[in-house]
This record gives C-alpha cells, structure tokens and sequence, in this order.
C-alpha cells in the first residue's frame, strides 16, 4: 500500500480523529502561548525603551536649568571680585551682580550673605530683605569646608517667601581665603511640579528626584509627606547608586508596588531622577490580549476537542455497524448459524492450514431427510423450526475450536472438520444422527425419531500445489450425501478414499453408518 493510500485509510479510522483533536489543540496552545510570551516582551521593551528616554529628556531639562543657575551664582562670585563694587549705589551693584537668571520663573531669591549668614545683597530687593542663614546646613557646610562647590540643599520652606524649594549655594572667600559669606538662589518645587506633571505615567508609575544621600526632593504623583523623605536605605536607592544610569524591577518600598525604575544622574549634580512604571500598567495591556486571544484559543481548542470526539464516536458507530453488518452478511437468520459465505471463507482458510499442517481435512453435508413433507404437513413455520431444530443438534455434535457448524442451502448444512481423518468425522456423523434422532417439536406433534438427516462424508490430505478446489471437495461429499439418500437415507456415506496419499486404516470404499 502507497503512503497516500495509508494515510486515506488512517484518515478513516476514530482512533485518528481523535488523535487529532487531541494534538491540533495542543499545537494550537503552544503556538498561542509562544505568540503571547512574545507580545509580553514587547510590551516590556515599548515601556522600557519609553521610560529611558523620558528619564533622558527630564534629566536634560533639569541639569541645564540648575546649571544655568549655578553659572548665575557663579557669576555673582566673580563679580564680587570687580574693584570699586563696595563704591557703588545699592542698585548699581545690584545690576552688576545678578543677571536676569535669578529673574527665572521658578526661581525664588538670590542672596548674598556675609561671614554671619546675614542677608547682605538680595536679587530682588534694595536694600536687601533682612535675613539670617547661619543656621542653614548648606551654610555651615561652607564655612566648614572651602572646596565644597555647588551645594544644593534638601528641599525647605522659604523664609523670605513661605514657599517649598531647594536652595542652591556656594561659598565666598575673601581676599584673604577665609569665609565670607554665601551666595545662594533658591529654586521653587513647583518647577519640578510642573515638569513631572505633564507626563502620564499609568495608575502606579511615578518620577522621583533624589539627591545623592537619599533624600526626595520631588515625586510625580504629588504627596506632601513624600518631600524630604529620606530612603537612603532601601534596596531601590542602593540600586540607584550602583550605576550612573540604567534599569532595574524591583518592589517599592514606599507602597510595595512592583516597578521597573529608569534612573540616572542629573549631569554631575548629586541628583538622581527616575522614572518608575508599575510592572501591572506595563502588562496592563497585554493581560487583555491574553484574557481574549486565550480565551478565543480555548473556546476553538474545546471545540476542535468536542468536535474531534464527536466524529471519532460516529466513525466508532460506523465501524460497528460495518462490524454488524459483516457479520449479519456471514450469518443465516433463521438459524444464527454462519451462510454458505461464511463456509466459503472458513472453507479457503481451513484448506490452507491442511496443506500447510499435511493434516486431513473433512467435509460433512447434512440434509434433512423427505423435508419437504414436513412443510407440507405441518406448514413452513414448523420446518423452520425443525431447521433450527437441527441446527441446535449439529451444533451439539461437534466441540473443537475450529469445527464449523453452517447452513448452505433451504435444508442443507456443511460440517468442515479441520485436522480430522475420515475416521473422526465418521465418529461426528454418529454424533450428528444420534442428536437428531432425540430432536422433537412438542408443539406441532414431531416426537424424537421423526426427523432424520442424510450424511456425504470426504476427508482429504490436502497436497502443496494439487489443493482441491472447494467444488471438489463439496462434490466428493455431494455424491457420498447421494449415495446416503439412494441408500434408504438416515445415513453417511463416505466419498472414496484418496489414491495419492496413504490409505487410511479403516475400510476402502464407501461406508455406511446408520442412526438407527
Ligand atoms: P430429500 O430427502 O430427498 O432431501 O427430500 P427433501 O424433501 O428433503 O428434498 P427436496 O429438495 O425435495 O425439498 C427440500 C425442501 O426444503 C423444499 C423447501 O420447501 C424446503 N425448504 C428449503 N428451505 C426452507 C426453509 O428455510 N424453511 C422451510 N420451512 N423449508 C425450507
Ligand atoms: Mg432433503
Ligand atoms: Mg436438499
């Protein structure tokens, strides 16, 4: 058989379909699953690759801001050094100091303080506000140490203005190296407000602003108690430190919401800004396409299950019916008994054994004796009866495996009595009149006796390549069966015996065995 013709032919069997509709779903689930895992990665690389560059654009935005106010501050120093600057008016000096930087929006005061912390020059006034930042950390730390630079202090309220900001100082030395003072501008919180909320971060994504020691000066969404929060201990800090910038996932200590943080540092400032997106709103998303092309998978892979299951069962009914109907075409419905079909078959099988085995084979043809009268007498229903009658009896006669008991004609029946001699078959046609000889129909009046058979035996040893054709063999008996009735009936008959192979050790010729 061709592939093509093995394949039609699978295609034909439950087992098949069910195989199918097994395996098709499975496909479908991991094709499906690999689709969605992907689709998951997509949507960490869109959101990852978003919160980089808003990280990028922020940073930009703010270290320029602060370091176009660090050069005002800058050049305050360097024009405290002009000569004659003591000689001028207030104003003058003023206009001299300042540039328009500390104008700014956002930007709160710009103040020159002496050695005291006592406001001495004041961007937005003449003379100046009256004020004292001794006490200010970032102006001890000046006046502690000379080289400290630009110093930017953790977020405070303004005394000068009420307002929350961060101040942005340096230090001022004298002609002669010591501390003199302090310049500092503050820069109002609502500067980084400002910038942080024009941006939509989902329902848990957040932007901080740090510096270095761990303190929040901003955070997006705005909460009070979150200004100056100090979380220098927590694991996502540490991560921040690690690196100048770069990505991490990791729970937030804060409201322990899971995040994935872009942080980096602000130019060279001691800042560190990032932008956090919970790992929910990033996959917010994708989980619906699961939901839907997951539940659309299972919804097909069910049906394809069911379907499968359905036809598998058909095909199964199918078969069985086949089954049946094989089965019924090999079997006589009057007596249940396998047809002439039946015998043909069993006849062609049971040949090719004898000749493979060299064991002879036999052949019984049973027919009713004066049938015909029973019919008359006492109506067809009642020969049929008599038929099953008989059926019963010869079914009784034989008892090996392989005998087989079939009805091939109106009252005619064949025994095919493999591996047996013509000795052992005469031994069941003995059987066969001695049951017959007890079968009544109580109904219809028949008694025990009343009904008799005729019996043709041929046994044969079947030779490789001179296999007698079924014909043969039924002839054989068919004569025999000829000689039983011309004998007087209620009898067997044996076919003569084979020439070509060794006799037998009963008795040549024809032989006779009576039921009575
Ligand atoms: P013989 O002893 O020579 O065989 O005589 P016979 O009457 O048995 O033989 P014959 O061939 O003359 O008649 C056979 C009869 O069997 C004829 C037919 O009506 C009857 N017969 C065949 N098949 C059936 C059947 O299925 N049911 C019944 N009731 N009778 C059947
Ligand atoms: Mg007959
Ligand atoms: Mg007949």
């Amino acid at each position: 058989m061709g592939p093509l013709l093995r394949l039609a032919a699978q295609c034909h069997l439950a087992r098949t379909w069910i195989a199918l509709g097994v395996l098709a779903p499975v496909g479908m689930l991991a094709a499906s699953g690999l689709m969605l895992f992907d689709l998951r990665q997509d949507a960490w690389d869109k959101a990852q690759q978003t919160s980089r560059n808003l990280v990028q654009i922020l940073e930009r935005d703010i270290a320029r801001n602060l370091e176009m106010y660090d050069l005002s501050l800058r050049g305050v120093i360097d024009n405290l050094k002009a000569p004659g600057l003591a000689q001028v008016s207030p104003e003058l000096r003023q206009l001299v100091l300042f540039d328009r930087a500390a104008t700014a929006r956002d930007m709160g005061v710009m103040i020159v303080t002496d050695e005291n912390g006592d406001s001495l020059i004041d961007a937005g006034a003449v003379p100046a506000r009256k004020a004292n930042y001794a006490d200010r950390a970032y102006f001890q730390a000046h006046k502690a140490q000379n080289n400290l630079g630009l110093y930017i202090s953790e977020p405070l309220f303004s005394r000068l203005l009420g307002s929350r900001m961060i101040v942005l100082s340096r230090r001022i030395n004298k002609a002669d190296g010591t501390f003199g003072g302090v310049v500092l501008g503050t820069l109002n919180l609502t500067y980084f407000t400002r910038l942080f909320s024009q941006i939509d971060l989902g329902r848990h994504g957040a932007i901080n602003l740090y510096l270095h020691d761990g303190t929040r000066i901003m955070r997006h969404p705005f909460v009070e108690g979150d200004i100056g929060a100090n979380i220098a201990q927590a694991p996502t800090f540490q991560g921040f430190l690690r690196e100048h910038s770069g990505s991490f996932v990791h729970s937030s200590v804060r409201d322990g919401i899971e995040r994935s943080y872009s942080f980096t540092r602000v130019g060279d400032l001691p800042m560190i800004l990032n932008v956090a997106l919970s790992t929910d709103d990033i996959e917010a998303e994708w989980r619906v396409k699961v939901f839907v092309i997951g539940g659309i998978v299972l919804v097909l892979c069910g049906l394809t299950i069911a379907l499968s299951l359905l036809f598998g069962r058909e095909l199964r009914r199918r078969e069985a019916i086949q089954a049946e109907l094989a089965k019924l075409s090999l079997t006589d419905a009057l007596t249940g008994l396998p047809n002439r079909r039946a015998f043909e078959e069993a006849f062609i099988r049971a040949s090719v054994g004898a000749t493979r085995s060299g064991k002879p084979l036999s052949l019984l043809i049973v027919d009713a004796d004066h049938f015909k009268r029973f019919n008359d007498r006492y109506g067809h229903q009642v020969g049929d009866a008599v038929l099953q009658g008989l059926a019963r009896c010869l079914s009784a006669s034989v008892h090996r495996p392989h005998d087989l008991v079939c009805r091939i004609g109106g009252e005619e029946f064949a025994i095919l009595l493999p591996d047996t001699d013509q000795a052992g078959a005469l031994r069941i046609a003995g059987k066969v009149h001695a049951e017959v000889s007890t079968l009544a129909v109580r109904s219809a009046g028949i008694g025990a006796g009343a009904v008799t058979v005729s019996t043709g035996l041929a046994s044969r040893v079947l030779v490789e390549g001179e296999r007698p054709a079924l014909e043969d063999l039924c002839r054989l008996a068919d004569d025999a069966l000829y000689e039983a009735k011309a004998g007087g009936r209620n009898q067997t008959r044996c076919a003569p015996p084979q020439h070509d192979v060794p006799a037998p050790r009963q008795k040549q010729g024809l032989q006779v065995v009576g039921a009575s």
